[in-house]
């Protein structure tokens, strides 16, 4: 790949493209993140992806550490899944009856992850966690939802809260458009504090639907659960009838073969899971899944309604099952070294720097924390210098390297991360670096 050193700012056909996108979206985006809010500056926009490598509409390549938000896992267009969405899309791209390659994904899940007995595919994670809650009060006829302070589960209303100050707070709506009422209906508590997730419970179990919760949290920076916690959850919501529902859209398949569940430790078994991201290989294929006798509940068999016309899109499960089945222990192991390679990089040119700073590790996926000190609560993460962040993102940007832009973020790595790739990140490294101290 040639250089594509710019200057801040110096993206002429992003930004001719971002005004014409005002005018017909609101941000001129799609998705609120992709606008560079947190960062400031020009939005890229990507004409094109392969390997590890992102080419903008200017022509400048980047090596990509967003990966889509996780899903690229093997790369952009690996040839492997290209084929199979190839010869898919040439038997037709919806038919809205079952099809074979529907079976096959969720075999494919049901047989990675111990937990998950039926698989229901859908076509986003926030579909995912949707439905999981309402199968969740179905099943229990209960209507309270418990989630963590700094979680993210898709857009869904009653999901879209954060917590206010104080042990654990009935959530205000984080979004405009959220009726109150349907707030209320969430509970957050701070993640990682089990007395406050017990104190929760002993006021109110027998109204608690659900426990959600990212099985390892990466949408405020990376922030695995405290040793002990998620069997912690497991106990409690079972000492009060409440179903654990454990968020993998973007731990699945990501941080290894079985997820986040796989990686910890096989002795929790949540009752239901979402699934999404890798997944679907880059195309919009999610899923939730769980204990067959909850899963029963579910139309047409039982009382529970979820439906959806592009569900199980042949052209989607294809590429999602391309790319599963390329997701073995030898490309874990390669992810693995890729992270740390850049991690420990990225460590000693901020230390170098005389930048503080911490890494957090779930898997392969990490961030860089600009704070010292151990991250385990939301508080925690935004007690950070998101300010020297965006100093450093645009460093990074300027010498070709494509990280997300928020510091609450994780950093993601894919298969086709080769030496080439790794070695840009680290030459970018010093100059970003010291752009974060100045
Ligand atoms: N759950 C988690 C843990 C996520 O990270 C995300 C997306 O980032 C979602 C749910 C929502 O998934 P989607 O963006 O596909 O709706």
């Amino acid at each position: 790949p040639t250089s594509p050193l710019s200057q801040p700012g110096d993206a002429p056909a992003s930004a001719a493209l971002l005004e014409r996108a005002r005018a017909v979206t609101p941000g001129g985006v799609n998705s609120p993140v992709r606008a560079f809010r947190a960062v400031g500056g020009t939005p890229r926009f990507m004409a094109s992806g392969r390997g590890p490598w992102l080419t903008d509409v200017d022509g400048r390549e980047y090596v990509d550490l967003v990966c889509s938000w996780g899903p690229m896992i093997l790369g952009h267009a690996h040839p492997a899944v290209l084929e199979a969405v190839r010869d898919a899309a040439g038997r037709g791209f919806s038919f809205g009856t079952p099809s074979e390659n529907e079976v096959l994904l969720a075999e494919e899940i049901v047989d990675r992850v111990g937990p998950v007995d039926r698989v229901r595919l859908v076509s986003s994670g926030t579909e995912a966690t949707m439905s999981a809650i309402r199968l969740a009060r179905g099943f229990t006829g209960r209507s309270l939802v418990v989630k963590f302070a700094g979680h993210y589960h898709g857009h869904v209303d009653s999901l879209l809260v954060s917590a206010g100050s104080g042990l654990a707070t009935f959530a205000l709506p984080d979004s405009a458009g959220v009726p109150a009422e349907m707030a209320a209906e969430t509970i957050v508590v701070p993640y990682n504090d089990v007395p406050a997730l017990e104190a929760v419970f002993a006021a109110r179990g027998g109204e608690i639907a659900c426990v959600i919760t990212e099985a390892a949290a990466g949408n405020m920076g990376v922030v695995p659960p405290q040793p002990g916690f998620t069997q912690a959850l497991r106990r409690v919501t079972a000492e009060h009838g409440a179903l654990l529902v454990s968020d993998e859209v973007m731990t699945g398949f990501r941080v290894g073969r079985a997820g986040w569940w796989g990686h910890e430790g096989v002795d929790v078994a949540p009752d239901l899971m979402t699934f999404g991201k890798v997944m679907g290989g880059g195309f919009p294929a999610a899923a939730f899944g769980g204990r067959a006798d909850v899963m029963a509940l579910l139309a047409p068999d039982g009382p529970v309604y979820q439906a959806g016309t592009l569900s199980g899109n042949p052209v989607a499960t294809a590429a999602g099952l391309a790319t599963l089945r390329a997701c073995d222990d030898a490309l874990y192991a390669r992810l693995g070294e890729v992270a740390r390679a850049i991690a420990d990089a990225a460590s000693a040119a901020l230390s170098d720097a005389g930048v503080p700073h911490r890494v957090q590790w779930a898997g392969s996926m990490f961030s860089v924390f600009f704070r010292e000190g151990e991250v385990r609560t939301y508080d925690d993460a935004r007690a950070q210098d998101a300010a020297a962040f965006g100093r450093f993102f645009h460093a990074m940007l300027d010498a070709g390297v494509y990280l997300p832009p928020s510091a609450f973020e994780s950093w993601f790595v894919s298969g086709a991360h080769d030496d080439a790739a790794v070695e840009r990140v680290v030459a970018a490294l010093p100059a970003a670096a010291r752009a974060a101290a100045s």
